[in-house]
């Protein structure tokens, strides 16, 4: 079942092979008549069959699916993609799959269409798309300034927390991209898992905060340590984690020491060991 959660926008969340505490991907569907469905994540047959039973059941209505939208190209976010416009396709026109060309190149299947920052109207709706880098290389969101409602994607998490891997993330470019999302001034956060989130400015500004508040402390204990690798760092900053939180954590270790010495606060000195500048 496809769940109301705002004007033109309904949710159904998918079990997907992502990052614990989450155990679901939300695909948000847009739109009233004419609908856009946002990260068909699932790989699995099951999840993707309650997916397609939804759509069908809009479809007797006279509802059908335009086209379907990738927030980012991470697999517990396009998992369902192929699955799902194959099923779509037995019913009538192929949806259309639309990204940011980034998405584009580093995803196994064709997308049609590239989607540039800036308005897209999509079923009666104005949906601004918004390029925010940093969690992933082509994330865009989107923001519909008249019901204030963001759809949110990686940026942001209804449980666990965003993993910014030095891989393919980039924590100056996210901390960019979340002062983006708070000056366009959305009221609504839909995240790509957990609950609709609300008092959006005040959870930007907290988000941001608390990456600074993190790179701070990963300098602090690089001053203290004199020299440290990533696990050593994490096992100090992150204390309270077992041991798998701590291997995660050792990743964003990595993406705040290649953010401190982008701004000449800390170097590698060998050995997978860092030091903080002078
Ligand atoms: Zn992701």
């Amino acid at each position: 079942m496809i769940e109301p959660v705002g004007p033109g926008v309904g949710r159904i969340a998918l079990r997907t092979p992502t990052l614990p505490p989450a155990t679901h991907t939300n695909t948000w569907i847009l739109g009233h008549d004419a609908l856009t469905v946002v990260d068909p994540a699932s790989p699995w047959p099951d999840e993707q069959a309650r997916l397609i039973a939804a759509l069908r059941a809009r479809a007797r209505d006279g509802v059908r699916v335009e086209r379907l939208f990738l927030t980012h190209h991470h697999d517990d976010h396009v998992g369902g993609v192929v699955a799902l416009a194959d099923a779509l396709a037995e019913d009538g026109p192929r949806p259309v799959i639309a990204a940011h060309r980034i998405t584009a190149e580093r995803v196994p299947f064709t997308v049609d269409v590239e989607v540039a920052p800036g308005p897209c109207d999509w079923g009666g709706i104005t949906w601004h798309a918004l390029f925010t880098p940093g969690h992933a290389p082509g994330h865009l969101v989107l923001h519909d300034r008249a019901s204030g409602q963001m759809i949110a994607g990686d940026m942001v998490a209804g449980v666990g927390t965003i993993l910014i891997d030095p891989a393919d993330g980039d924590l100056g470019q996210y901390l960019a991209s979340l002062e983006l999302m708070r000056r366009a001034g959305p009221t609504a956060l839909m995240p790509a898992h957990g609950p609709v989130l609300t008092n959006a400015d005040a959870l930007l500004s907290m988000y941001i905060a608390h990456r600074h508040a993190r790179t701070e402390q990963v300098r602090a204990a690089l001053d203290r340590a004199g020299a440290a690798d990533p696990a050593e760092i994490a096992a100090i900053v992150y204390p309270e984690l077992p041991p798998a939180g701590q291997r995660i954590a050792a990743i964003q270790v990595r993406s705040i020491l290649a953010y401190l010495r982008g701004h000449g606060l800390a170097h590698p000195v060998g050995g997978g060991q860092w030091a903080a500048d002078a």
